[in-house]
C-alpha cells in the first residue's frame, strides 16, 4: 500500500484589472459573466450567479442561476450557459468559462467554484470540444482563479470510456 497525492496548478491575480493586464480576453468574459448575474433569478437564495461561455467562434453565451419553487427544478448559471451554448452552437468548442457571483445578504469576496455537477457537465463538454475549457472564477470583487481545465478541479473524473 502507498499513499498518493494529486496536485492542481491555477493562477491567480490579484483583481480583474491584474487580469486585465495580462489576459485582456478573459477579463472581458469575466465582465460579461458579472453582467450575467443581473438575469438572475434567486428569490431563495438571494445569490446570484453568472456564468458567461466563450466559444471559438468568438461568441460568448451567458447564463445565470434560476431557482424556482420546487428546488431541484432550478439550475446553476454555468449549465444554463453551457446548454445554450450546446443548443445554438452544437459543434463549436467552449474555450473558456466566467463564474461570479453576488449575494444580497453577505459579501462575495472568494472565487465562486462551479459545484460537482456543473464539473461533471463541464468534463463532457470538454470531451465533445477537444480542448480544454479554461475555468475562471471570481466573487463579486477579489481575487480571480484560473483553472486551465475541468480536471485541475475534478480529479478522477468520469468519463465516457468507462460506459
Ligand atoms: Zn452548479
Amino acid at each position: 500500500m502507498k499513499k498518493q497525492q494529486f496536485i492542481s496548478d491555477y493562477t491567480v491575480y490579484e483583481d480583474e484589472k491584474e487580469m486585465a493586464a495580462c489576459a485582456p480576453a478573459d477579463a472581458e468574459l469575466l465582465l460579461q459573466a458579472h453582467k450575467a448575474t443581473e438575469n438572475s433569478y434567486v428569490p431563495y437564495s438571494k445569490f446570484h450567479v453568472g456564468a458567461a461561455a466563450r466559444l471559438s467562434n468568438g461568441v460568448i453565451v451567458k447564463g445565470c442561476n434560476i431557482e424556482n419553487s420546487a428546488y431541484p427544478s432550478g439550475l446553476c448559471a454555468e449549465r444554463t450557459a453551457l446548454f445554450a451554448a450546446q443548443a445554438q452552437y452544437p459543434d463549436v468548442p467552449v474555450e473558456a468559462i466566467a463564474i461570479t457571483a453576488y449575494s444580497e445578504i453577505t459579501e462575495v469576496t472568494e472565487p465562486v467554484a462551479p459545484c460537482g455537477a456543473c464539473r461533471q457537465v463541464m468534463v463532457e463538454t470538454e470531451q465533445r470540444s477537444h480542448i480544454p475549457m479554461r475555468i475562471i472564477c471570481q466573487g463579486n470583487t477579489g481575487k480571480v482563479f484560473v483553472f486551465d481545465g475541468v480536471e485541475t478541479l475534478m480529479p478522477f473524473i468520469f468519463l465516457t470510456k468507462f460506459l
